[in-house]
């Protein structure tokens, strides 16, 4: 163990000053007591990476864009690189969540895949391919997330059933409500989803139910 001549005092670890009065230690060091976090120092070298090329891009778009006025798509009404940047914003706020821990891997998916579908809602609504987007692939791609939603509440054992199901009945009836009241036909994917979404409901409830049942009596105390 080193130890200070002046404080008085020993140091463990490999410091090579005294942490009171910055002197050089005298005596032999041990293994260091924080040994070095090398996956995260990886990981936020490929932060830096990616979040250079995300402006990298936002500053070349939005000069062509705005300067040069470089047109990509014929026929497009608005500045295509806020379509651009609109993207790269999305993704660095779904790789900040991705670095944070402790969020499951169902909210995550959820929450990026409604993310990505309005942000497609909004682009194919300014290139012009919105009746195909509205009424095909955002219901197809919500099937497959609550599919992979139900999936997950029915494999994990720490009892987030209930906020699966729930998000599962949201988004399958919600669009149904919406065509409803806009008094519009409800397009035939969307009804297919929303049969999805109640059938895998009532099979959670049925496999997965007193577990749902025990989480609202913990969150209610009742
Ligand atoms: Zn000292």
């Amino acid at each position: 163990m080193k130890n200070c001549p002046y404080c008085k005092i020993e140091v463990g670890g490999n410091l090579k000053k005294c942490p009171l009065c910055q002197s050089k230690l005298n005596g032999d060091g041990e293994r260091p007591y924080f040994p070095k976090q090398t996956t995260l120092q990886i990981q936020s070298f490929f932060y830096k990476i990616q979040l250079f090329i995300v402006w990298v891009v936002v500053i070349m778009s939005g000069g062509l864009d705005f300067m040069f006025g470089l047109r990509v798509w014929p026929g497009l009404h608005i500045h295509w690189s806020l379509i651009v940047a609109m993207w790269l914003i999305v993704f660095e706020f779904g790789i900040m969540r991705l670095f944070k821990r402790g969020i499951s891997s169902s909210r995550i998916m959820t929450m990026f895949v409604m993310l990505v579908l309005v942000m497609l809602l909004v682009t194919s609504y300014y290139i012009g391919f919105f009746f195909i987007v509205a009424e095909w692939v955002c219901p197809i791609v919500i099937m497959g997330t609550i599919i992979a939603n139900f999936v997950l509440a029915m494999i994990d054992k720490s009892g987030n059933s209930m906020v699966y199901l729930l998000t599962n009945l949201i988004v399958g009836i919600f669009p149904y409500i919406v065509f409803h009241f806009t008094e519009r036909d409800c397009p035939i994917a969307w009804i297919v989803c929303l049969l999805v979404s109640v059938i895998l409901f009532v099979g959670a409830v049925i496999f997965k139910g007193r577990e749902v049942v025990s989480e609202i009596q913990r969150r209610l105390n009742v």
